[in-house]
């Protein structure tokens, strides 16, 4: 019998917060699915240790240190990627940080301090917008691609005490949309990924803290694993979605739905 080719057969893939949970493991799904993959973090040591266990799966691709934050960096990352692969056709704008990193775990929005806001807008905000700016830049010069950025229950639903990082991600949904309708020409699809709660180290802490607080409140009654949102996101960057733009996908168990 003959294999069954990837989703993702012989494209080149970019991911960031590609050296942990959601990102990590959306690089070893792409990987599976025959992509060639640029693992990029702020962590060259956890983008190589992902790049480790693609390649030990049998799968290829390189490592690349990048702070999605500044502009200069995220322009690298992306000639990076074309350097190795010759090409970007599918990427995954991910990296992202919790209130917890930002100084205003369990904070009010009108106590959140103005370096606090600055970051998580400069990261997951930000951050976003300058991964998607290079690489529909390069895409469009090829004649097309898919993008996918992670937006968050977050994006959908007020989410009290959780400071600015709601805030960020109604942006990063918002940003999904007008890129999608402005790149629909260049052939560049663009949607977003709304996860639930996911296993990841992000959620670690408030896993410990209220975890079963968490769970009652999903349908399914469970959280989340990493893979299960990757699985999302390779159908939404493969040309099974070939109709599927300014989408939001939520993966959450059910917690927005009720
Ligand atoms: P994670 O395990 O903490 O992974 C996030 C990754 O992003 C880390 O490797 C981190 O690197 C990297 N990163 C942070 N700031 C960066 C920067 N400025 N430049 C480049 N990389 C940077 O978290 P995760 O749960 O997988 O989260 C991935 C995405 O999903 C985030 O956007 C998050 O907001 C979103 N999300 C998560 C959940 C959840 O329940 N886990 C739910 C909804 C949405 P370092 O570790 O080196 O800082």
């Amino acid at each position: 019998m003959s294999r069954v080719a990837g989703l993702l057969e012989g494209k080149s893939s970019l991911i960031t917060g590609a050296g942990s949970g959601i990102g990590r493991a959306t690089a070893l799904a792409f990987a599976r699915e025959g992509a060639w993959v640029a693992a990029a973090d702020l962590s060259l040591d956890n983008a190589k240790a992902t790049l480790a266990l693609i390649e030990k799966a049998g799968g290829q691709g390189v490592a690349i240190q990048v702070d999605v934050a500044e502009e200069a960096s995220v322009a690298a990352m992306v000639a990076a990627t074309v350097a190795a692969f010759g090409g970007l056709d599918v990427a995954f704008n991910n990296a992202g940080i919790a209130p917890a990193m930002v100084g205003a775990s369990g904070q009010k929005i009108a106590d959140v301090s103005m370096e606090s806001w600055n970051r998580m807008l400069a990261v997951n905000l930000t951050g976003v917008w300058l991964c998607l700016k290079h690489e529909v830049q390069q895409m469009r010069q090829q004649g097309g691609g898919a993008i996918v950025n992670t937006s968050s229950i977050a994006g959908l639903l007020g989410l009290a005490g959780s400071s600015s990082y709601p805030v960020s991600k109604h942006g990063v949904i918002g940003l999904t949309k007008v890129a999608a309708a402005d790149h629909a020409s260049d052939h560049i699809r663009v949607n977003a990924i709304c996860p639930g709660y996911i296993e990841t180290p992000m959620t670690e802490e408030s896993r410990q803290r209220h975890g079963n607080r968490i769970i009652a409140r999903v349908p399914m009654s469970r959280f989340g694993e990493p893979e299960e949102i990757a699985e999302a996101v390779v159908f939404l960057c493969s040309d099974r979605a070939s109709f599927v733009t300014g989408s939001c996908w939520t993966a959450d168990g059910g917690y927005s739905a009720v």
